[in-house]
């Protein structure tokens, strides 16, 4: 499936320059805008794969608009700028920025840069995921500590006994481990 593309540039004959490379190296251009107040609407809206974002524009520039669309949302942005200032490099650290283009942009230079923006994009939503799933795992584990903690208290039983009982009880029920341990952690707790 082909790639979506917002596009944000305030001259619109780069913005059409750039959107003509984009669609002949098969991306689609889900959205253009000419400025940054419309970019970070037509983010919310559309939530595309990757932003093309112009740093200089009227109303909001392209740095705030990056910083807005990634207080919300997880959507790698490229920048585009006219310089390479060090300011820009820094400040552009804070949000989603995982790519950076020195005007004039040339399909030479720009096809390459996004395909690296994608694939980083692609990498931190693996790594995202990974630790996410890391952390539920521990919460789920946290859970079961504490069901057979309250087992062990109430019918004054040893640890494998405790967990023991959630097992079979996970069993028969069919119900996971974590799920039988919220129960009882519902039924034994005192507050
Ligand atoms: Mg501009």
């Amino acid at each position: 499936m082909s790639k979506r593309i917002l596009l944000v540039e305030d001259e619109s004959i780069i913005r059409l320059d750039i959107s003509s490379i984009l669609k002949d190296n098969g991306y689609e251009v889900v959205g253009e805008a000419g400025d940054g107040e419309k970019a970070v609407e037509l983010a919310l809206s559309i939530k595309p794969d990757l932003i093309i974002m112009d740093i200089k524009m009227p109303k909001l520039n392209g740095l705030k608009a990056s910083e807005i669309i990634s207080g919300k949302l997880d959507i790698p942005i490229v920048l585009v700028t006219a310089y390479s200032q060090k300011e820009f490099v820094e400040r552009s650290k804070q949000s989603n920025v995982v790519g950076y283009l020195v005007k004039p942009v040339s399909e030479a230079n720009m096809i390459p840069a996004i395909e690296v923006a994608l694939h980083q994009a692609e990498k931190m939503k693996d790594m995202k995921q990974a630790v996410d799933s890391a952390h539920e795992k521990v919460e789920k584990r946290k859970l079961v500590e504490k069901a057979k903690g309250l087992l062990m208290n109430h019918f004054n039983i040893s640890e494998e006994k405790a967990y023991q009982r959630i097992r079979k009880v996970s069993m028969k029920h069919q119900l996971a481990m974590e799920q039988v341990a919220e129960k009882i952690i519902l039924k034994y707790q005192t507050l």
